[in-house]
């Protein structure tokens, strides 16, 4: 019987706690706050995290900043993005992707994904380019690489900007390069589910060249010399911030590749459950951190029930499990910046597959795959225990 309906669950345990940490990030806390100078100005952490986080993604430089959003804006801010400029975005993504745009003055523009990977499908940036678009957003979703070749040889020769948002992607490869070895700037988060965080945090990958400008941005427009130069805004992370984040840095390697291992498991058994089907990777890419493992539930095996229900079944197995996110084009955050429901028809009519993944995913959390075997046993009985005895209704 369903634990939602009085029957015993299939987990009682608790799954490994996200974040991870030890006497490395305690020590951390106390180099920073012991060093005096708990801002970035006239700290040491903030700038040793930079050198150690750009190293690790093969990038010419990085620049820490508050959040995976405001790494974001400041990325736009950097390109020169123009109110009224449109930026090519998945429409499957979490909504920051999107509203960053919408913050900067621009309008985003989704693009269906691919229905394999989940990512920004190339074949569709054709239809959806203009002679106003600036931008394109790659995600990297659930740690999956997007498609970087197919992205890149589209938008460089149109004059069109690339920016990776990698707030789900720390750590991964594509054709063995780091995402800092890919071109343009790409953009992290270290908010607390990621799989390497702070509490709260971002960053941005960026060529050497651009770091002071970026740095001047995200430091209230200030520039060396004290002069205020453009209106910008705080997005400075702090030195706590920084000093768990490498400690975290330091975690990453080990823990990415436990992930990998054990996700070999957990594919064979959820791929074996009937209406489930996982994400499916894209074999360039060839570190994948897997933030989330993603599965699309067929009609057939709903059978009229909503995925909604079949992730409160399984938290009350005690599973671990999120609905995946809405089409960006299906939020009131898009539709605020977007009145015309002529218009959100058509979007909606091109992205299928983002509505699909995002009316029928669900999400699996990484810490779930720093286990053992049990903890994988345990997620694939949960979700065939559910899909088999969760009532379908009659009509
Ligand atoms: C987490 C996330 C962000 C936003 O990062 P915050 O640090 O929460 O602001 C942006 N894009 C994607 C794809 C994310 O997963």
């Amino acid at each position: 019987m369903l634990a939602m309906n009085g029957g015993p669950k299939v987990r009682e345990t608790p799954f490994p706690a996200w974040p991870q940490f030890d006497d490395t990030e305690r020590e951390a806390v106390l180099r920073a706050l012991d060093h005096g100078s708990w801002s970035r100005l006239g700290g040491v952490e903030v700038d040793a995290f930079e050198r150690e986080f750009a190293a690790y993604h093969r990038a010419p430089a990085a620049l820490a900043v508050s959040n995976g959003s405001h790494a974001l804006e400041l990325a736009l801010e950097l390109i020169g993005l123009r109110p009224g400029d449109e930026v090519l975005v998945p429409a499957y993504t979490f909504i920051a992707t999107s509203t960053a745009v919408q913050r900067r003055g621009g309008t985003p523009v989704p693009v269906d994904v691919d229905p394999v990977t989940h990512c920004l499908d190339p074949a569709q940036l054709e239809a959806a380019v203009t002679d106003r678009t600036r931008a394109v957003i790659a995600v990297h979703i659930g740690g999956q690489v997007a498609d970087m070749d197919a992205i890149t040889a589209f938008a460089e020769p149109r004059g069109v900007a690339v920016v990776q948002d990698a707030a789900q992607a720390h750590g991964a490869t594509w054709r063995g390069l780091g995402l800092g070895e890919l071109g343009g700037l790409a953009t992290f988060s270290f908010q607390k589910n990621k799989v390497m965080t702070a509490g709260e945090g971002g960053a941005l990958l960026l060529p050497k060249e651009s770091y002071d400008e970026a740095f001047m941005r995200h430091s209230c427009g200030r520039a060396p010399d004290l002069t205020l130069r453009t209106p910008s805004s705080n997005f400075r992370l702090s030195e706590f911030g920084a000093a768990i984040l490498r400690a975290q840095l330091g975690r990453l390697p080990a823990q990415t590749e436990l992930r990998e291992r054990r996700y070999e498991k957990l594919a064979v058994g959820l791929g074996s459950i009937p209406g489930v089907t996982l994400q499916g990777r894209d074999e360039r890419c060839t570190v994948h951190p897997h933030y989330m493992t993603t599965f699309v539930l067929d009609p057939e095996v709903l059978g009229g029930l909503s995925r909604d229900t079949v992730v409160l079944a399984l938290l009350m197995e005690g599973i671990s499990a999120f609905g995946t996110y809405p089409a960006v084009h299906r939020t009131d955050a898009f539709r605020t910046g977007q009145a015309d429901p002529a218009a959100l028809a058509g979007i909606a009519a091109r992205c299928p597959n983002a509505e699909l993944i995002g009316d029928r995913g669900v999400m699996i959390p990484h810490q779930v795959l720093l286990g053992g075997d049990r903890e994988i046993d345990d997620v694939v009985e949960g979700v065939a225990k559910v899909l088999a005895e969760l009532p379908r209704t009659t009509a």
